[in-house]
């Protein structure tokens, strides 16, 4: 219909945009925003590779927060804005043009999400990563069918419900015809580093009620008496399942990092602090579990 036609256009400010990856996930909290930061600056990280990042959370923007840009001046060029930029990526986020901070009701956000989306002019760019608001929902369904999306990421923690989860993202995209390529397991074990450092890094990662800090901790408790070096912390992990059921080749799991936690709170991404603090380190981590 024409309706439908009209919803594929792409937006002006995306016609220079070779490929456009959303990253999604059904709950809050499992690490959505730290991949896509981190999926960004890896990939900006290849030769001659051009790479933005959309907040596309108008409820809870969380860039602001995860980077700082060195300019935080918006600045419009003709009738549109330009992105911010921090080292060689840019940014947008209704955080960075919003500082006062008004909070947005239901029907306000997809018409505003459209003109922010019309109004922000990205330039030439090998890879948009779209970090979409958590859940499967109408915005979510709108954000889709409005961007010309090439493919997609969703990110989980293990757990049985997890599983569910993701099942329910895989299937709000291909209904609109676009492909998972990979899942992220998130948060997925916790390697060593004394009861000290453990309680610290519980403490830190999940303050939502979706998982229950007291049996993690016991868990955690319990293998390192047991001398496990690698900790599941959330449950049963997927990667097999995964690949069986629903056809996703590239399962990634991330384990539970402090440095992670604290990059993510200190405005720089954990792959750029990892290679500026100890040589790389970070970085080729990453590198590797992506
Ligand atoms: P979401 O976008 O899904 O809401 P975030 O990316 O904001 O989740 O992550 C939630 C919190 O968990 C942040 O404080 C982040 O720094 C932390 N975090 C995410 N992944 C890890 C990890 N692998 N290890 C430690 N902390 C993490």
């Amino acid at each position: 219909s024409q309706q439908e036609s009209n919803a594929r256009e792409v937006p002006v400010g995306l016609s220079k945009v070779k490929n456009i990856i959303a990253v999604s996930s059904c709950k809050g909290g499992v690490g959505k925003s730290t991949t896509s930061i981190n999926l960004a600056y890896t990939l900006s990280s290849l030769p001659d590779t051009t790479v933005g990042i959309f907040d596309a959370d108008i409820f809870g923007p969380s860039l602001p927060t995860m980077i700082h840009p060195d300019v935080s001046a918006v600045e419009f060029v003709g009738p549109q804005i330009k992105p911010l930029q921090y080292k060689n990526v840019r940014l947008m986020s209704y955080g960075y043009v919003n500082e006062a901070g008004a909070v947005m009701r239901g029907p306000m956000v997809n018409q505003l999400l459209s003109q922010f989306i019309s109004l922000t002019n990205w330039g030439e760019l090998d890879y948009l990563i779209i970090d979409m608001p958590p859940g499967t929902g109408d915005i979510q369904l709108t954000l889709s069918q409005m961007l010309p999306i090439t493919c997609a990421v969703i990110v989980t923690t293990p757990g049985e419900l997890s599983y569910v989860d993701v099942g329910k993202g895989i299937e709000m995209f291909e209904g609109v015809e676009i492909k998972c390529v990979g899942v992220v397991e998130n948060m997925c074990y916790f390697e060593g580093g004394g009861e000290e450092g453990v309680r610290r890094v519980v403490e830190e990662v999940r303050e939502d009620e979706t998982v229950l800090k007291e049996e993690a901790l016991e868990r955690i408790l319990k293998a390192m008496e047991e001398e496990k070096t690698k900790i599941s912390i959330f449950g049963e992990r997927h990667k097999d399942k995964l690949a069986g059921e629903w056809g996703i080749d590239h399962v990634f799991e991330i384990p539970i990092m402090e440095d992670i936690a604290t990059s993510g709170d200190g405005g720089v991404p954990y792959v750029v602090q990892g290679e500026e603090m100890s040589g790389g380190r970070g970085f080729e981590k990453i590198k590797r579990e992506y």
